[in-house]
């Protein structure tokens, strides 16, 4: 059984889905902000669904935002189960934590951003403040059956989040669906920092068609979303989405006729009011175009002497 409880965040995005799992074991996917605000609403949804913090036995998270898994310390007994990438930063590790500054330097360097933007660094070098602390028990994998809930299946589904699992029941045909697929807006495949410092930048666009394009192989009947409402028209949403993916693309490509651009030109031509405001969300959303061009062979991408990308039709 089933039983949604929705929390505030002090983001954007509004609410946020927490989903209480009866099985062989109580458990709870995703736990909402570290904020007084969502402990109180946690609190108050588990009693109306008959349960206190102490009762629940497992916390299963969808993926490392704070929205998710900030308020894995409120339950006393339960054992943390999820993608490893969680555990980098429910742990604080320095290393891990350390590298991000330089990440996102190196990434607006070579997306050709002025340097009078530099400043966005430490913005996109997302705050542990509104995380918890407890580390993870185990670490979830690709294709493995959640303790407690018999025929439940994790599986990973990366693009959003560089940790993000799913999981889904075939028998019921019902998934838990973090934010690969939500109802009223379309994820943003952010750009995010490797576990290993010295690894390259995933592509997180092409991670998220692909892991979309997993659920158009799967008999879905109902999506749980970690925000708003459920989704019942899965495929038909997932194939909407990957058609407008693709048609921003195409306009990207046009963009690219003539001298070579950077993808900060690209941004400021695509995002002229937003750009300035949401520098991050603006610029992923480019590098996510540009991927796919490349992937598809459409475009060519040449580092200058300064170690900046510049992108021309192929
Ligand atoms: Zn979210």
């Amino acid at each position: 059984m089933i039983q949604k409880i929705i929390t505030p965040t002090p983001f954007a995005v509004g609410t946020v889905n927490s989903y209480v799992l009866k099985g062989d074991a109580l458990s709870i996917v995703d736990v909402g902000t570290k904020t007084p605000e969502a402990y109180e609403a946690l609190k108050f949804g588990l009693k109306e669904a008959g349960y206190r913090f102490e009762d629940i036995e497992q916390v299963i998270l969808t993926h490392h935002h704070p929205d998710h898994m900030g308020l894995v310390d409120a339950f006393p007994n339960a054992k943390v189960l999820g993608h490893v990438y969680n555990d980098a930063w429910l742990r604080r590790d320095p290393v891990f934590l350390a590298s991000h500054f330089d990440f996102y330097t190196d990434r607006l360097i070579e997306e050709g951003v002025p340097k009078e933007y530099f400043s966005w660094v430490k913005k996109m070098t997302r705050s542990t403040d509104f995380v918890g602390t407890k580390p993870l028990t185990s670490i979830l994998h690709d294709g493995d059956e959640l303790p407690g809930h018999p025929g439940v299946i994790a599986m990973e589904t990366l693009g959003h989040a560089q940790s993000h699992l799913v999981y889904w029941h075939e028998e019921k045909q019902e998934m838990i669906g973090g934010d690969l697929l939500i109802a009223h807006v379309s994820p943003n495949p952010l750009i995010e920092p490797p576990l290993n410092p010295k690894a390259k930048r995933a592509k997180s666009l092409l991670q998220q068609n692909a892991s979309l394009k997993k659920l158009l192989t799967l008999p879905i009947d109902v999506v749980y979303s970690g925000h708003g409402e459920e989704v019942r028209n899965v495929h038909e949403l997932i194939k909407e989405r990957l058609e407008k993916q693709h048609n921003r693309a195409m306009k990207v490509l046009g963009m690219l006729q003539g001298e070579p651009k950077t993808t900060f030109d690209l941004t400021v031509q695509l995002f002229p009011y937003a750009y300035e405001k949401e520098l991050g969300l603006t610029l992923s959303e480019t590098i996510g175009q540009l991927d796919y061009l490349l992937a598809e062979g459409l475009i060519k991408e040449n580092m200058n002497e300064e170690g900046v990308y510049l992108y021309e039709q192929a």
